[in-house]
């Protein structure tokens, strides 16, 4: 296995030092750029546009590939595809692509694993593998990016949602979403992309201060301490107050609005009780409120929620003015919770 620097770690202006110090023309840059971004190239060879002593110095120095796809689930009316995909140390990770109108929304990975534990989550329960750079969160992106150009389509909407916490790994998610956004590249604006955190709230405020367009999303899913302490071990650093706090300095300071992710776990928080104390603690704030049924794992006993219990909830939060969405689990018939794939993959595989 080689172990090249993945040259989707590169920004376009360390390619252009890069090949200063190679003694090439600056102008190349922009080509290596356009091949890797526009033309959606993945191996050397298909830069004819560069000579070939430039072509064999890229192939020496640089892997064009730093994952490998394998099991692919797709749903049964085909919208949603979930592939599992090794980094070159053997760890896997998954990223899905859900088809929806003229949507192509992907949900993408930020780390192998995660550290912080929810207990219903699958990746939760696997435990921290490592953090992915940022070339390889961008992998994910360029992956899918090139099935949809065959069929003359573009990625629309990017989230991170898929394994890990990107906020633990801010500065790599936050650095393959500027390379995805660059305008002489991929061009896919920052308003297209979501960040989801379980509540790290000095990097919500670190967010905050860099007026990013992203959107920022807020797993929340209790609304005491208590209860989401069980939930959300992270809580007990981070308790509520502060993480509502974090949101509305955050609103205030952009003047964008907050998601927040409400995973309805039958018997638990899906009841009027919960819905009444969420809508105390959301009122006055730019916000909307996605709901999701959960989607069992192994190692958590919670279940899914009704729908009619959904409803109710929902309703709850519209009469106090609280926009709110039910967001059916798309492709659940193939193990669409995030991590329940690379769970078996990452078991069966030694760890590093
Ligand atoms: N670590 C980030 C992003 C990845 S998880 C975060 O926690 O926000 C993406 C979303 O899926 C989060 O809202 C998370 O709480 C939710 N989630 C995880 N496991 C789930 C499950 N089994 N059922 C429903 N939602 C789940
Ligand atoms: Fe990590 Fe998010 Fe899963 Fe929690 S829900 S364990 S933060 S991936």
């Amino acid at each position: 296995m080689s172990n090249l620097p993945l040259i989707y770690d590169l920004t376009l202006d360390e390619i252009t030092q890069m090949l200063q110090t190679w003694g090439e023309p600056s102008y190349r840059a922009l080509q290596i750029w356009q091949g890797l971004y526009i033309q959606l190239w993945n191996t050397p060879d298909q830069f004819s546009n560069l000579p070939s002593s430039l072509r064999n110095h890229l192939s020496e120095s640089f892997r064009f590939s730093g994952l490998t796809p394998g099991t692919i689930l797709q749903s049964r009316d085909g919208e949603t595809v979930k592939t599992l995909l090794t980094l070159v140390d053997g760890k896997a990770i998954e990223a899905v692509l859900m088809r929806y109108d003229e949507r192509n929304t992907l949900c993408i990975s930020s780390q192998a694993g995660c550290a912080m534990g929810c207990v219903f989550c699958a990746t939760g329960q696997m435990g921290f593998k490592r953090h992915l750079s940022s070339g390889e969160i961008v992998e994910q992106v360029l992956f899918y990016a090139r099935t949809l150009k065959q069929q003359g389509k573009r990625v629309t909407n990017v989230v991170l949602m898929g394994m890990g916490e990107p906020f633990h790994n801010y500065e790599a998610s936050i650095a393959a979403i500027d390379r995805l956004n660059h305008p002489l590249g991929y061009n896919l604006g920052e308003r297209r992309f979501t960040i989801s955190t379980v509540g790290l709230v000095p990097l919500i405020k670190r967010f905050a201060s860099e007026k990013r367009q992203i959107n920022l999303a807020i797993s929340l899913h209790a609304a005491t301490d208590e209860e989401r302490s069980n939930l959300l071990p992270v809580n007990k650093r981070y308790p509520i107050a502060d993480l509502i706090q974090a949101c509305k300095d955050y609103v205030e300071l952009t003047g964008r609005r907050v998601t927040f992710e409400w995973a309805l776990i039958n018997g638990v928080n899906d009841t009027s009780e919960s819905a009444r104390k969420l809508v105390a603690l959301l009122m006055g704030l730019l916000c909307h409120v996605n709901i999701i049924p959960l989607n069992p794992t192994r190692k958590f006993a919670g279940q899914a929620t009704t729908r009619q219990r959904a409803e109710v909830f929902k309703n709850i939060l519209e009469k106090a003015g609280i926009p709110c969405t039910i967001r059916i689990r798309r492709g659940i018939d193939i193990q669409a919770g995030c991590g329940q794939l690379a769970t078996d993959a990452n078991q069966t595989k030694p760890m590093l």
